[in-house]
């Protein structure tokens, strides 16, 4: 049998926000390969094996799973949200381009997923319905000074910006120099969300000024959505605010 790979973007993390194609490929799968929180929320099936790998060793686990594949193997590569938003995707290409030229014979196919800016949006209202962009604020990829270029050019153009990877225990002062990087642009009134852990128990979602936007309120699960000057606050009648960009900008 020839063997394939399939990138699965898993969702936010709520089983019910995982679309029906990835569940029916992640039951076809002969072999499970991600970082380990994201194989932990495939349920586990009998004979099917389960590869678990460290987060940063993205281009190492895209190896193996054409290696695998190679094999015959049929090959689920896991990420969260969508699979190719700042995710295994890119890497399993990356592999591909620069590895053994059998692997372009393989079949390999990439299932889409709701990526942690649209479930974010999604509980807040409506904020990406104007021209946005999505930035990760990791620096373990690109220079920071490459990430704060970008920030000041989409600020500057008047885009709604989707923080991802904002934070983690390696990278502690990004996102707080970030917010000094944007404070230079926009105005201290600017909308900013801080979405946690997105349609799971634990979901805490915040809409505040930048002026007072602090980074010690995000984790490695938080998206941070920095609105435009368009970007509009709506008062709900039980005490709540809805987010949302209008869809015609002022000229
Ligand atoms: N491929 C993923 C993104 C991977 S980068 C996607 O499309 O969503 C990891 C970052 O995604 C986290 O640091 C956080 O910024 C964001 N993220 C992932 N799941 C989230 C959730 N449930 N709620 C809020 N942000 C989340």
């Amino acid at each position: 049998m020839t063997g394939s790979v399939t990138v699965i973007g898993l969702g936010p993390g709520a089983e019910d926000l995982r679309t029906p194609q990835a569940t029916a490929a992640l039951a076809e799968a002969s072999d499970i390969v991600g970082y380990e929180t994201y194989v932990a929320r495939v349920p586990p099936r009998d004979g099917q094996t389960r590869h678990i790998t460290d987060n940063r060793e993205e281009l190492a686990r895209a190896r193996h799973a054409l290696t695998l594949a190679a094999e015959g193997r049929q090959v689920a590569v896991v990420s969260s949200g969508d699979a190719g938003v700042f995710a295994m995707a890119s890497a399993v290409f990356e592999a591909i381009e620069h590895g053994d030229t059998a692997w372009r014979a393989l079949e390999v196919r990439v299932l889409p997923g709701i990526s942690a800016m649209f479930a974010a949006a999604a509980r807040l209202g409506a904020p990406l319905g104007h021209d946005f962009c999505a930035i990760s604020l990791s620096d373990n990829l690109k220079p920071w000074e490459t990430v704060l270029a970008r920030l000041r050019a989409a600020a500057g153009a008047g885009f709604v910006i989707a923080l991802y990877n904002p934070i983690s225990r390696a990278r502690p002062w990004q996102l707080g120099a970030a917010f000094d990087e944007l404070r230079k642009i926009l105005p201290p009134a600017t909308c900013v969300a801080m979405a946690n852990a997105v349609s799971l128990p634990q979901e805490r979602v915040e809409i505040v000024s930048l002026a007072e936007a602090d980074p010690a309120r995000a984790d490695m699960r938080t998206l941070v959505l920095i609105g435009s000057a368009a970007t509009r606050r709506v008062a709900r009648a039980d005490g709540g605010t809805w987010l949302y960009s209008p869809r015609s900008a002022p000229a």
